[in-house]
C-alpha cells in the first residue's frame, strides 16, 4: 500500500516530515521458505494451542468489560519468567508489557524524549529506532559500530557527551549484524547516561536474549544498581509468538510509572493477556526449540565462513553474511528459488534467520545455487 502521499494525500495536513515516507516493514511475501523477520520457525505444540484456546475462550466471557488496566497478574507472571530465565528477581512494579515490545519502545520515548530532546544509538542497528524519535518528535543522533560490529565504550561515552541525550538505545544482542553488549560496555555507556545533566534512560533491547551464547550476560542483572536503566524484552522470538504481539521490560518501578502515564488506557486487550499468561505458564515447552536453534545458528555461522564469505559472530536468531558486490541479485536469486531472506544491514551484507533444518538445507542449496 503506497504512503497517504498522492494526489488526494496531499490536501491532508500530514506533518512535514512525514511527507512521502513509507511505512517501515519487510516485505510479506508467500513462499516456500521465510527466513526473512527473525521469526521462531515452530509453531506451539497442538497441546499448548488447546492451552491457548482455552485461556481465550475464558476471556471471551467477559469481553463486554474493559481488560485489567494494570493487567498485574500478567506481570508477575512476566517476573517469574525473568527470574527463571536469568535469576534476577523483580517486583512486579518493576515489569511493564505492551503489544510488541516495539510498542514498549515508543512508550519509552513518548516519556523520556520528546522535543526539544535527543535520543542515540548506534549504526548498524535497529531501524525501527529512528522511527520512534521521529514519531515522537525526539532529535536522532547516530554513532557508529567499529568495524566487527562492536561498539567502542569510548567513542559511546564521547558521542553520549557531546548530545547530551535523554535515551540511548542499545540493542544487545544487535539487529541486523547479532552482535551481542558486554557487561563493560554496558557499564561505560551508564556512566556516561548517568553524567548527563538532565539524566539519561539507558535502553537495553534484548529481543533476542535467550538466544545469547554462554557467558553471555543479560543486562538484568545491571539493573539493582542503576534507576536508570530499562531492559526490553519480547515474546517474539525465542517464545516463538510474533503473532501475539506482546513485548514487555523490566526497570525502575519509578521509571515504569513513568510508562504507565503516557501508555492508552486499556492498551493490552484482554485476549492478549490472557494469550499471554497461557504461553507464559508453558514457557518451558515453547522455548524447547531455542537451544536447537542456537546450534542451527552456529552450523550456519561455520558453514557460510567455510565457504568463505564474511560472517558476523552471532548471539542471535539471524546471521548476517557477505559481502556482495550485488547483494539485491542475491537475495533475489534466492527468492526465485522460494527462500526469502533479508536485504538489510550495511551495504553488500545480507540476513537470514535461523529456520527448521529443512528451511536452512534449502537456503544452503539455493545461496550455492546463485552464488557458484
Ligand atoms: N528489537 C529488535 C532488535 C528487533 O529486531 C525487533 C523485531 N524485529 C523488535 C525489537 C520488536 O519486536 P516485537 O515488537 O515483535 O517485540
Amino acid at each position: 500500500m503506497p504512503a497517504p502521499t498522492g494526489a488526494d494525500g496531499a490536501r491532508l495536513p500530514l506533518r512535514e516530515d512525514l511527507r512521502g515516507l513509507e511505512p517501515y516493514g519487510a516485505p510479506q511475501l508467500d513462499v516456500p521458505v521465510v527466513l526473512n523477520v527473525n521469526e521462531n520457525p515452530y509453531p506451539p505444540s497442538p497441546a499448548v494451542v488447546e492451552e491457548i484456546a482455552a485461556a481465550v475462550r475464558t476471556a471471551a466471557g467477559g469481553l463486554n468489560r474493559y481488560p485489567d488496566r494494570e493487567f498485574e497478574a500478567l506481570r508477575a507472571d512476566l517476573a517469574a519468567y525473568l527470574l527463571a530465565e536469568s535469576g534476577v528477581a523483580l517486583d512486579v512494579r518493576q515489569v511493564w508489557a505492551a503489544n510488541g515490545s516495539n510498542e514498549v519502545m515508543l512508550h519509552l520515548l513518548q516519556a523520556f524524549g520528546g522535543p526539544g530532546r535527543t535520543a542515540v544509538s548506534f549504526a548498524p542497528t535497529y531501524s525501527m529506532y529512528p522511527e520512534y524519535a521521529r514519531d515522537t518528535a525526539t532529535a536522532w543522533v547516530v554513532g557508529r559500530r567499529a568495524e566487527d560490529f562492536s561498539l567502542d565504550p569510548d567513542h559511546a561515552a564521547a558521542v553520549i557527551a557531546e548530545h547530551q541525550p535523554s535515551v540511548v538505545l542499545l540493542a544487545s544482542p544487535n539487529n541486523p549484524t547479532g552482535t551481542a553488549l558486554p557487561r563493560a560496555t554496558v557499564e561505560v555507556v551508564l556512566e556516561a547516561a548517568d553524567a548527563v545533566p538532565g539524566g539519561c534512560v539507558v535502553v537495553v533491547d534484548e529481543a533476542y536474549g535467550e538466544f545469547r551464547r554462554a557467558g553471555t550476560p543479560a543486562a538484568l542483572e545491571l539493573l539493582a544498581e542503576h534507576p536508570n536503566l530499562a531492559v526490553s524484552r519480547t515474546m517474539s522470538k525465542a517464545f516463538g509468538m510474533a503473532g501475539a504481539r506482546i513485548g514487555y521490560l523490566a526497570a525502575a518501578p519509578a521509571l515504569v510509572d513513568a510508562l504507565r502515564v503516557v501508555r492508552l488506557p486499556y492498551h493490552l486487550s484482554a485476549v492478549t493477556q490472557a494469550v499471554a499468561r497461557a504461553a507464559l505458564a508453558h514457557a518451558g515447552e515453547l522455548m524447547a526449540q531455542v537451544a536447537g536453534l542456537r546450534e542451527e545458528r552456529d552450523a550456519t555461522v561455520a558453514w557460510l565462513r567455510a565457504q568463505g564469505w564474511r560472517v558476523a559472530d552471532s548471539d542471535a536468531n539471524f546471521v548476517l553474511f557477505g559481502r556482495f558486490d550485488d547483494r539485491h541479485a542475491v537475495w533475489q536469486g534466492l527468492l526465485d528459488r522460494g527462500v526469502l531472506i533479508r536485504e538489510v544491514g550495511p551495504p553488500g551484507w545480507l540476513r537470514v534467520s535461523i529456520g527448521t533444518p529443512e528451511e536452512m538445507a534449502a537456503f544452503r542449496e539455493a545461496l550455492l545455487a546463485v552464488t557458484r
